[in-house]
């Protein structure tokens, strides 16, 4: 129980990698603010679940990250009703894919608001209960797509660059205020969001989910082989320990060598 007593903000934690990382910060013994979109119900099973199973108190707030008051909201309500907030974990993203000249302007705007604006809001406002208790840990779930780009993706591109950048910046401020900021930069995960990207593929090329899989991998990964929720979620209570207290401002890939190359 490494991180008992410590609390938890997991955003886009309904589903995923949002959810690997919640599970495996509860495991550890950390109290846990859940946050994402989906069904009430199926998300108080997963909220009562997890406090079951893992004696910790975990709270629920459904904050659209894309409006910064609400991005606010949710780090003001975690410091209230859990009493302080020890580990963010900038998680909540979104993809939509078309080439440049083609893609729509509401997009764009979506992505960069989920995926890079709430990245420093979320920063902004857990920063200074962090400091006055001199210790935090950020971590930007960022992307291989936050080191190279691929063709089709120029908003999660542009703003997992962005988040790569952010932390950084995050880091160097806070670097003596026991505060470390970290980005992890996954490969390919098989969560909902890249579901929908295998579908459309096998929709498109008239194949199957099967081998879109398989080719999916081959494009981009030497290691023939998705990462987990279940990894995130121990690379997270890594870097929240004390053994990674001199780790920060530090893009961390797994990525089975995608960006080795
Ligand atoms: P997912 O679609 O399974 O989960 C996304 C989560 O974010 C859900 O809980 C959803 O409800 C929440 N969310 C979406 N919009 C939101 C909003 N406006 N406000 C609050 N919550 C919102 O996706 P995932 O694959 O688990 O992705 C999680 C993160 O990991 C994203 O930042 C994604 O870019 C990143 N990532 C994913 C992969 C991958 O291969 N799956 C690879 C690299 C990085």
């Amino acid at each position: 129980m490494a991180l008992k007593g410590k609390v938890a903000l997991v955003t886009g934690s309904t589903s995923g990698i949002g959810l690997g990382i919640a599970r495996a910060l509860a495991a550890a013994g950390a109290d846990v603010m859940l946050n994402g979109f989906g069904d009430a119900a199926a998300i108080e099973a997963l909220r009562a679940g997890l406090a079951a199973e893992f004696s910790v108190r975990v709270l629920y707030d459904g904050a659209d990250l894309s409006k910064p008051d609400q991005v606010a909201g949710i780090v003001a309500k975690t410091e209230a009703q859990l009493g302080r907030l020890d580990i963010l974990v900038n998680n909540a993203g979104i993809q939509f894919v078309a080439p440049v000249d083609e893609f729509p302007e509401a997009k764009w705007e979506a992505i960069i608001a989920i995926n890079l604006s709430a990245v420093f809001y979320g920063m902004k406002y857990a920063i200074p209960g962090m400091k006055a208790r001199k210790w935090g840990r950020i971590i930007n779930i960022a992307s291989a797509h936050g080191l190279v780009a691929s063709p089709n993706k120029v908003a999660y591109v542009a703003a997992k660059h962005g988040v790569v950048g952010a932390t950084k910046v995050a880091a160097i401020e806070v670097a003596n205020d026991g505060i470390t900021v970290n980005a992890i930069c996954p490969g390919w995960v098989l969560t909902p969001l890249v579901q929908k990207q295998l579908d459309d593929r096998a929709k498109e090329n008239g194949t199957d989910v099967e081998t879109e899989k398989k080719k999916l991998l081959e494009e981009k990964q030497p290691m023939l082989k998705f990462s987990t929720p279940e990894h995130l979620g121990a690379m997270v209570v890594f870097l929240a320990s004390d053994a990674a207290e001199t780790i920060t401002g530090t893009p961390l890939s797994m990525d089975g060598g995608w960006v080795a190359q």
